[in-house]
C-alpha cells in the first residue's frame, strides 16, 4: 500500500515536471495558470488531469479541440517509466537524489526537443548541493578542474552551456570513481545514439540523465 502511494506521488510529480517541460518547449510562461491545452488554451478540468485514467479515456487528445497531446509512447514514459524510476530513487536514495532526478528529467525533455534548456534551476541546485556537501579542499580542486574542462568544451561548442551545471551536479553527488563512470556511460551512450540516429547533433543531457539513473541502479 505504501509503495502504491509513493508511486502515485511520483506519478503526480512526473506529470507536473513534464507539463512544465512542455510549456518551456512551446516557449510559454511556466507558472501563469492551471494546466491547459497548448493547442487551444482550454483550461483542463480536474477530471482531465487524473493520472492514467484521463489519458486513457481521452485517448491522449484534448477534450475541447481534439489535438493530440500525448502518444502512447509518451504516456508510457510519463506515467510509467519516469514515476517508476522516481519511486526507485525515492526508496533507495535521499530526497536530494529525487530532486536531482526530476530536475534532470525536466532539462532532458527540453534538451531532447530543442537542443537547449532552462539552465538557471540547474545552477541554483548545484549551488545548494555545494553548500549541503561542505566539500573538502580536494573536492573543491576537483570541482574547479571539472568546471574549467567542461567550460572549455562549451566554448568550443563540443558541449552546450546547459551541460555545465548538470555535470557539476553529478560531480557533487558521486565520488570520483562513480563520477568517471557517469561521464563514460553518458559519452558512450551518446556515441551509440549518434551512430544509429539520423540526427547530426545529439542532445547531451538526456544521456547524462540516463547515466545518472544507471549509476544509481548499479551503486544502490
Ligand atoms: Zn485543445
Amino acid at each position: 500500500m505504501n509503495t502504491i502511494l509513493l508511486y502515485l506521488i511520483n506519478l503526480v510529480i512526473a506529470s507536473w515536471v513534464t507539463c512544465l517541460a512542455d510549456r518551456s518547449i512551446a516557449d510559454r510562461p511556466l507558472w501563469t495558470q492551471r494546466s491547459y491545452c497548448l493547442a487551444c488554451h482550454h483550461v483542463l478540468s480536474w477530471y482531465d488531469l487524473i493520472p492514467l485514467v484521463s489519458a486513457f479515456i481521452l485517448r491522449g487528445h484534448c477534450r475541447s479541440c481534439q489535438a493530440p497531446y500525448a502518444t502512447w509512447k509518451r504516456l508510457l514514459l510519463v506515467e510509467g517509466v519516469i514515476p517508476l524510476i522516481g519511486l526507485f530513487v525515492l526508496v533507495t536514495g535521499s530526497w536530494t537524489m529525487v530532486v536531482t532526478f526530476y530536475l534532470l528529467v525536466f532539462l532532458a525533455l527540453e534538451d531532447w526537443a530543442t537542443m537547449t534548456c532552462t539552465v538557471f534551476p540547474a545552477w541554483i541546485w548545484a549551488g545548494f548541493l555545494f553548500l549541503l556537501k561542505e566539500p573538502s579542499s580536494n573536492d573543491i580542486i576537483c570541482m574547479v578542474t571539472v568546471l574549467i574542462l567542461v567550460t572549455l568544451l562549451s566554448v568550443t561548442k563540443l558541449l552546450g552551456w546547459g551541460d555545465v551545471p548538470v555535470i557539476l551536479i553529478a560531480c557533487l553527488i558521486f565520488d570520483s570513481a562513480n563520477f568517471a563512470l557517469f561521464i563514460i556511460v553518458a559519452c558512450l551512450s551518446t556515441l551509440v545514439y549518434l551512430l544509429v540516429s539520423t540526427r547530426r547533433q545529439a542532445p547531451f543531457i538526456p544521456f547524462l540523465t540516463l547515466a545518472f539513473v544507471l549509476l544509481l541502479i548499479l551503486t544502490h
